[in-house]
């Protein structure tokens, strides 16, 4: 039986880093927000994205570190890894951040329904309650922050694998409890790649299978062309250019059209990881049927409205670019324009006076990778303009070479008619903190001299950048 229908200004469906950042928000405006997720706070990137990987990824660059070292003085002897103890230890990493988005949710005043939420018309939402009881709420506004899924290929034998556990997504790869012997990762992007790494330092034989004619197709040529080597010299088995046709749970083999014709290759599990795409068909959303695009998004404008006026799409479901911390800004300027809505309609709310479209942020990117691999590209860059560019090798900084991290190379654009730099990457140690130059230097359109005019700390790795900067007009001092 359903309730009485209560109301709120703003309900938000999904608790990711999408809906949980956006009801924040909107809360601390003084706003009454109703949030609703059917699993845990914290969504895909809490719970089975962004923070367990990056958690084992630690485990498996620091024996990636011991082994380096092996050879530079320290002797450890053959490394044994407790998998029970690393997986407890993941765990605990995701509920106490779990637990600290539930603490803030509970702080910040905003109801929490545990259920899945199911639209009855534009602004209500009924909810099967993970208690069994039904709820029905209606909101002035809401924002939809449902996520996304894995894609699952049409490849022969790929659902018989995942019902007995043969083929996962990577949510069940988080969840095993023995380290695979054999591995078979379909997908050469960001997740498949940073799974490979992980368990081949786990001691697992790898091998990557990849369609297109590179891994990380979405990184610059040049960093991947450096990373080739540094990826074979680890043990990695990547094969390009190559199709996966079937899958054998029985036989365990996969099956794949390569340079060579078909061949098969036998192993304990198979990762499929091909992408992932907008999750929101299960919410009865019917109204949107026009503002849903053939590549099954919701579409939105800058602001994250949709053409239906009280509502609002943020994060993966809208495809415009599958990161958390999109969703966590798409959360907030979604909050922002509503909470202006509100204080135009005379609510004691304060305004937030300029509210910005997403386009007009740079996303930065980063692969978890031994090493990173980040980089940051302006929105409007055009791939067939000649950019000014700069270079600085990791193996000539004083830092890289002490801490044994030289392989890397640091790259950078710079649009000479607007002044101003349009593209970062980084391949190396600390390239995913470091890369926040590159967003600072491309956001607030730098220009040579704001960019290069300052101080790096010495030994740093900031001085790597601070060369690539200097470059652009060959003015670095430490190469020729
Ligand atoms: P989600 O995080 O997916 O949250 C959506 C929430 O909505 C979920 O909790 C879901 O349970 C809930 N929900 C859905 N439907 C309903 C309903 N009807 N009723 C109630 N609740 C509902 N991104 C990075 O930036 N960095 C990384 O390092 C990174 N690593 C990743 C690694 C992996 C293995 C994966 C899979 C993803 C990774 N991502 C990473 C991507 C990142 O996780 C997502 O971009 C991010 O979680 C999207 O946030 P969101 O809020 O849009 O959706």
């Amino acid at each position: 039986m359903v309730g009485i229908m209560n109301k709120y200004d703003v309900v938000v469906l999904g608790g990711g880093p999408g809906g949980y950042v956006a009801a924040i928000s909107l809360a601390k405006a003084g706003l009454n927000i109703c949030l609703i997720e059917r699993d845990r706070l914290g969504g895909t990137c809490l719970n089975h994205g962004c923070i367990p990987t990056k958690a084992l990824y630690h485990y498996a660059k620091t024996v990636h570190s011991i082994n380096k070292h092996q050879l530079q003085g320290i002797s450890t002897g053959q490394i044994e890894l407790d998998f029970d103890l690393i997986m407890n230890n993941k765990q605990e990493t995701v509920d106490s951040l779990v637990s600290g988005v539930e603490i803030l949710v509970k702080k910040n005043k905003i109801t929490l329904i545990e259920g899945e939420g199911k639209f009855v018309d534009d602004s209500s939402i009924i909810v099967q309650c993970s208690n069994g009881e039904t709820k029905q709420v209606s909101g002035e506004y809401i924002v939809v922050a449902t996520g996304s899924k894995p894609i699952l290929p049409p490849i022969t034998g790929l659902k018989e694998g995942m019902d007995n556990n043969f083929v996962l997504t990577s949510k069940e790869a988080l969840a095993l409890i023995k380290i695979p012997n054999k591995i078979v990762v379909i997908g050469g992007g960001v997740i498949g790649m940073e799974f490979a790494t992980i368990f081949n330092q786990f001691g697992s034989e790898v091998t990557v299978i990849e369609a297109t004619e590179s891994i990380l197709p979405s990184f610059n040529k040049e960093l991947i062309k450096r990373f080739k080597p540094l990826v074979k010299k680890q043990g990695l088995n990547i094969l390009t250019k190559s199709m996966v046709t079937a899958i054998d749970k029985t036989l365990k083999t996969v099956t794949y059209e390569g340079k060579n014709g078909p061949e098969s290759i036998d192993c304990d599990i198979v990762l499929c990881a091909v992408g992932r795409k907008p999750s929101f068909n299960h919410i009865s959303l019917n109204n949107l049927s026009n503002e849903i695009d053939d590549t099954r998004k919701i579409i939105v404008d800058d602001f994250m409205r949709t053409s239906i006026n009280n509502l609002y799409a943020i994060g993966d479901v809208n495809g415009l670019s599958l990161l958390a911390h999109s969703a966590s800004k798409q959360g907030v300027i979604a909050a922002k324009d509503i909470i202006n809505k509100f204080s135009e309609s005379n609510r004691e709310i304060n305004s937030i006076t300029k509210v910005k479209g997403f386009s007009s942020y740079s996303v930065p990117q980063v692969a978890f990778l031994l090493p990173e691999i980040s980089q940051v590209v302006s929105n409007d860059y055009d791939a067939s303009k000649k950019y000014k560019s700069g270079k600085f090798l990791y193996r000539s900084n004083g830092m890289a070479l002490a801490i044994k991290e030289s392989d890397g190379l640091c790259k950078v654009e710079y649009d000479e008619d607007m002044k101003r730099l349009v593209y970062m990457g980084i391949l190396g140690e600390t390239g995913a903190e470091l890369i926040h130059t590159g967003v600072h230097g491309i956001d607030h359109e730098l220009n040579f001299n704001d960019l290069t005019d300052s101080i790096a700390g010495h030994p740093s790795l900031m001085e790597i950048l601070h060369e690539t900067l200097l470059d652009i007009n060959k003015m670095g001092i430490h190469q020729i």
